[in-house]
């Protein structure tokens, strides 16, 4: 009984060796884990007359202010006239609407009105056509409510818008 247990144990003992070698083949272990740092960052240049901080640290503290402005100064400056904003002295009534506009600026409200009609009257030259690039060589007359074609409109295409003819279109 004692021979074939020593003959197991030593058979056991070199299976454990074998096992451990095919396992960690190589004898030292070390940390597998490496960070990354960011590849941008410049490395710090050592100049001749620069401190410790480097190329690097001398350009991080060049904007920074060496004494605190009082807070008069600074309101002072805010609120200085060329830094306000500009009372507007060009505003005009519109000669159409009524409404406020600058003198040399197109009026927002009447444009806005113009925009509308011309879109819907767009609206109805494509109904009329039917789909893109059917757009007739004739010219085109826009009539509204109550108008008649003219002689002076024979062989143009006609419009009907279903409305009143707004003031601002005149009829040519
Ligand atoms: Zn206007």
């Amino acid at each position: 009984m004692a021979a074939p247990l020593l003959g197991l144990g030593g058979l056991l003992r070199r299976c454990w060796g074998r096992l451990l070698r095919a396992v960690a083949p190589a004898p030292h272990w070390g940390p597998a884990l490496a960070v990354q740092g960011p590849a941008c960052l410049p490395e710090p240049v050592e100049g001749p007359g620069e401190g410790s901080e480097g190329l690097l640290g001398s350009i991080l503290w060049m904007a920074a202010p060496k004494k605190r402005r009082t807070i008069e100064v600074n309101r002072c400056r805010r609120r200085n006239p060329t830094n306000l904003i500009k009372i507007k002295r060009n505003i005009d009534v519109c000669p159409e609407c009524g409404n406020l506009k600058e003198k040399h600026v197109l009026c927002g409200h009447c444009y806005a009105q113009v925009k509308a009609e011309t879109r819907q009257i767009r609206k109805e030259m494509g109904k009329k056509e039917g789909g893109p690039f059917n757009a007739p060589t004739v010219e085109t007359v826009v009539l509204y409510e109550g108008e008649k074609p003219t002689e002076k409109d024979e062989g143009k295409r006609i419009i009907e818008r279903a409305r009143k003819r707004p003031s601002w279109f005149t009829q040519n």
